[in-house]
């Protein structure tokens, strides 16, 4: 097995989830693509390689992964869930024109855990808009 394949059998072992071949593949092509991918983007892809692949696998699937913590999902202000494997702490920016969405490091000094109007929270989900470096700079040009 490759090295990726047991790093991902490790990680779904640590938060009880069962390794299938289709669990690991959604999990390795989120690995490979750090494009945050919708639920049809992941099916569209593995589908090519696997004919048997089903919707229905697919978002049962992410659903799972998401709620034993080995994924994250955003919420986009389009409403649309984009699936995330990197769980360290970041936000993100979204391009408007071509609708890029970039991982966006926090700075430093950004409040971790703090309450606000006496609400405790726990994490933010940071989502910047804007233009992205290749787009500008072909408006630039
Ligand atoms: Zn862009
Ligand atoms: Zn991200």
């Amino acid at each position: 097995m490759e090295r990726l394949e047991n790093q991902i059998v490790q990680l779904l072992q640590n938060k009880d989830i069962r390794p299938t071949q289709q669990r690991i593949e959604i999990m390795k092509y989120l690995m490979e693509h750090r494009v945050h991918p919708t639920a049809d983007m992941i099916y569209t892809a593995l589908k090519k390689n696997m004919p048997t692949f089903s919707k229905t696998t697919v978002y049962n699937t992410l659903k799972l992964l998401q709620e034993k913590g080995a994924l994250a999902a955003l919420a986009t202000v389009e409403d649309q869930v984009r699936y995330d494997s990197n769980l360290v702490p970041h936000g993100h920016f979204k391009c408007t024109q071509c609708g890029t969405l970039y991982d966006l490091e926090i700075p430093e000094g950004f409040p971790k855990q703090t309450t606000i109007d006496g609400h405790r929270v726990f994490e933010y989900q940071i989502l910047a808009k804007g233009l992205c470096r290749h787009c500008h700079m072909q408006e630039l040009s």
